[in-house]
C-alpha cells in the first residue's frame, strides 16, 4: 500500500498514471472507480458509466446503466436513444458503493459536468471538457476543490489564448453584415452540440434570419424543450430555397461546409468557428474563407487558473497537448502526469465532438 502510494507520487519525467491509482485508475475500459465500482466518461461498454457530457468521445453507446446532470440528460439521450440513463442535479450527492459522488457545473455545453469523487477522505475531480469563461448558455464553471484534479488541456499550449466572447460575436457579425450586402449567404461551421447553440444566443436576433443545418437544428430542438431559451432559427430542409432568405446566416457543422448540402447557397462566404483557428495552418488547411476563435475549452489562462482554483496538489492531464502541459506544470513545482485515453477529444480534423 505505501510502496504503491510512493510510485504514484513520485515526480520525474513523464510518469503516466495508468496503473493503481487510490480514487480513480485507467483500465482498457476507461477511468475506474474500485470504490464505487463505476467508469467515468468510459470508452468500451461498462456496466455503470458517470457521464461528463453529451459529446461522442465521453457519451458512448452500450453500458448498461447511466448517470448524468439533468441539464445534460436530454441531449444525451437525444443521442443514445434509449439508455437507462439516471439523472443528478449539480452539487446533489450520491453515494455509489464506498464513493461519495457529485457533478459540477464545467461552463462547456449546457449540462456539461465536473465529477466529484470522494473515497476515505480523498478527493479527487474529473474536469471532463471544461470552460471557465461565461458564455451566455452553459451554467457557469465552478472550481471544485481537491487532491487530485484530472484536468483536460485540449488547448494546453501558450498561444492558445481566446479574446472576449463579444469581440468574437462582433467579428461574426461584422463579417455576416458585409455578405448580406452583397447578397451573399454566410455559412458558419459550428459543432452542433454547444458551439452552435451558443453562436445563435451570441448572435441573437441582430442580423437577419439564421438557418440551421439538420444536425444542429435537432440538438436546438432538445434544448428548447428543456427550457433553454435560443433565439428563433429557420431549418434547411430539401424544400429550403436560399432565394427567399438573402444574406442569411447558415449553422452547419464543419463537415457540411464543403458538401453537396453547402452547395444550394451558390456563392456563398464560409467559416468556421473554433479554438483551432488560432493556428494558421488549420484556417489554411480546412479552407473556410474566415476563422472565428472560438472555443468551448479553456484556453491556456483558463487551464492554468482552473488548476490553481482546485488548490490540487497533484494534476493528471488528458486530451490534447498532455505532454508539454504536464512538463510546465511539474515546472510550477505540481506533482504532474498523464492520463492516456482512448480519445483525443476534439481534433482539427472531422467533427469528432
Ligand atoms: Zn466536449
Ligand atoms: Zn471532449
Amino acid at each position: 500500500m505505501r510502496r504503491r502510494r510512493a510510485e504514484c507520487n513520485r515526480p520525474g519525467p513523464g510518469p503516466r498514471y495508468s496503473r493503481a491509482m487510490s480514487v480513480l485508475s485507467v483500465t482498457e475500459h476507461g477511468l475506474y472507480c474500485p470504490a464505487g465500482d463505476f467508469y467515468i466518461d468510459p470508452w468500451a461498454p461498462v456496466d455503470r458509466a458517470l457521464i461528463t457530457h453529451g459529446h461522442s468521445d465521453h457519451a458512448r453507446p452500450g453500458h448498461r446503466r447511466y448517470l448524468a446532470t439533468d441539464t445534460g440528460a436530454p441531449v444525451i439521450r437525444h443521442r443514445l436513444g434509449a439508455i437507462a440513463l439516471e439523472t443528478i442535479r449539480y452539487a446533489e450527492t450520491r453515494r455509489i458503493g464506498a464513493a461519495m459522488v457529485s457533478f459540477h457545473p464545467a461552463g462547456h455545453v449546457p449540462g456539461s459536468a465536473q465529477i466529484r469523487v470522494e473515497v476515505a477522505g480523498e478527493v479527487w475531480v474529473v474536469s471532463g471538457d471544461y470552460k471557465p469563461g461565461p458564455d451566455g448558455l452553459s451554467e457557469p464553471f465552478e472550481p471544485v476543490p481537491c487532491h487530485t484534479f484530472i484536468s483536460e488541456c485540449t488547448f494546453g499550449l501558450p498561444v492558445f489564448r481566446w479574446r472576449p466572447q463579444a469581440q468574437v460575436m462582433a467579428e461574426i457579425r461584422d463579417w455576416w453584415a458585409e455578405n448580406a450586402a452583397q447578397g451573399q449567404a454566410s455559412l458558419l461551421g459550428a459543432y452542433a452540440l454547444g458551439k452552435a447553440q451558443r453562436l445563435l444566443v451570441g448572435l441573437g436576433d441582430s442580423g437577419g434570419p439564421i438557418l440551421t443545418h439538420g444536425a444542429i437544428e435537432a440538438t436546438c430542438r432538445v434544448m428548447r424543450a428543456q427550457g433553454i431559451a435560443l433565439p428563433d432559427t429557420v431549418p434547411v430542409t430539401p424544400e429550403t430555397d436560399p432565394r427567399t432568405h438573402p444574406g442569411a446566416l447558415v449553422l452547419a457543422p464543419p463537415s457540411a461546409l464543403g458538401s453537396t448540402w453547402a452547395r444550394r447557397f451558390g456563392q456563398a462566404s464560409t467559416g468556421l468557428a473554433s479554438g483551432w483557428m488560432a493556428l494558421r495552418g488549420v484556417r489554411r488547411r480546412r479552407a473556410a474563407d474566415r476563422g472565428f476563435v472560438l472555443s468551448d475549452h479553456a484556453d491556456w489562462d483558463g487551464l492554468n487558473a482552473a488548476i490553481r482554483a482546485t488548490g490540487a496538489e497533484r494534476v493528471l492531464m488528458t486530451h490534447g497537448y498532455t505532454g508539454p502541459f504536464r512538463r510546465w506544470l511539474a515546472e510550477q513545482g505540481y506533482d504532474a502526469g498523464i492520463v492516456a485515453t482512448a480519445w483525443e477529444g476534439e481534433t482539427t480534423e472531422g467533427d469528432a465532438e
